[in-house]
């Protein structure tokens, strides 16, 4: 990624604004996602914030449900515990 050095004031209460073509790299939706601050060394790292799975705490492959997000893993394993009680049966 090209880093191109832009310069921003910071306010009197620490707020910066994050140039909307940034936004619009990372997919944050303004008023919708969430950012995770942290530090690596010297420098103030900016993340999209990513839910994570109720079960495993996983962040990938999400879908939601009833308010919950799940992985895709948690969802092949449930599906499997299902099955073989089916089985079962
Ligand atoms: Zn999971």
């Amino acid at each position: 990624m090209k880093m191109t050095g832009i310069v921003r004031g910071i306010d009197e209460v620490g707020r910066i604004v994050i140039p909307k073509e940034y936004r619009r790299m990372l997919k944050v939706n303004d008023k919708e996602d969430a950012l995770e601050i942290s530090m690596e060394g010297d420098r103030i790292v900016l993340r999209k914030h990513m839910p994570a799975c109720t079960f495993c705490g996983s962040a990938e492959g999400m879908v939601e449900y009833n308010g919950h997000k799940i992985c895709r893993n948690c969802i092949a394993n449930l599906e499997q515990i299902v099955s073989q009680q089916v089985e079962g049966e």
